[in-house]
């Protein structure tokens, strides 16, 4: 299985995993349907189902559109307000698509219906793929929109971090820099960190994406797979894993706000001279 890395909107991905054998091809948030359907045509595959990790717009905004174009796709997702879906899934189920298998992994805390779809393909060597959505991120992971922190530390530890650890991490957003900004915060020892965040600006400069990382790499340098740590332990004044991670999602929130008030406030003062450079 082959999958395909698609940046689209500001920071957004969607992606297209082809099977090789039979050139049938799933969408995972296919945001941009013309783009993606371009990308169809040019690879010979047949698009045959959508995978949603959320109805978000950034994620679900190109569903209707696709099955207005291919009227017999699938469209898949855990949430009923996922535009245009045609089969609901729950925790646990599998779906069949040939030779690739998914298993639904219910993932509730950005969204109350966030699913995120764990991905194999029988009879092949390759690691297996999870799409992570807004739940994981590279390094980071989503904001606690319409859930807590139980459930996420639930998401993170016992769903997703019990994966194995070669498992390949696709997720939503490309937001690896910010994370790790933040991480090196966090953990100002943590040498992953460092090397991760320089290797991350460096596909910047290329204009490459930093997916996928893997399961195993993001336990090495991402703090919300890091709970247990004495560094992030430390950041966050606590030692129960789930005030460690509400914590710790707290000041990321405040870590990102804090960048968006200051910046834009004193580059405008600045341009009205209210502030010497
Ligand atoms: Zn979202």
């Amino acid at each position: 299985m082959k999958v395909k890395v698609i940046s689209v909107l500001e920071d957004n991905y969607m992606y297209l995993v082809i099977e090789e054998d039979s050139k049938d091809a799933i969408a995972v948030d296919p945001a941009v349907p013309h783009r993606l359907l371009e990308i169809v045509k040019r690879e010979g595959v047949r698009l045959t189902a959508v995978l949603t990790t959320h109805h978000h717009w950034d994620h679900a905004r190109g569903n209707e559109a696709l099955v207005k174009e291919i009227p017999e796709l699938r469209v898949y997702g855990g949430d009923d307000r996922i535009a245009g879906l045609t089969h609901k899934v729950t925790n646990g189920q599998e779906l069949k698509f040939n030779t690739i298998n998914v298993r639904c992994l219910f993932t509730p805390c950005h969204t109350s219906g966030h699913m995120c779809y764990f991905m194999w393909e029988d009879d092949c060597t390759d690691s297996p793929a999870v799409f992570t959505g807004d739940t994981l991120f590279v390094g980071g992971c989503g904001r606690f929109f319409e859930g807590t922190a139980e459930q996420m530390y639930h998401n993170l530890t016992e769903v997703l971090g019990t994966l194995p650890l070669d498992t390949k991490v696709f997720c939503g957003h490309e937001y690896t820099i910010k994370n790790l900004k933040f991480a090196s915060l966090v953990e100002p020892e943590n040498e992953k960190v460092k090397e991760m965040l320089s290797w991350a600006r460096a596909r910047d400069d290329d204009d490459k994406p930093t997916v996928p990382s893997t399961l195993l790499e993001e336990f090495e340098y991402n703090p919300f797979l890091r709970l247990s740590e004495e560094g992030v332990q430390k950041f966050t004044g606590q030692t129960d894993p789930i005030e460690v991670l509400r914590v710790l999602r707290k000041e990321k929130d405040n870590f990102k706000k804090r960048k968006e008030r200051v910046l834009p406030h004193a580059m405008l003062a600045l341009e009205w001279g209210l502030l010497r450079p």
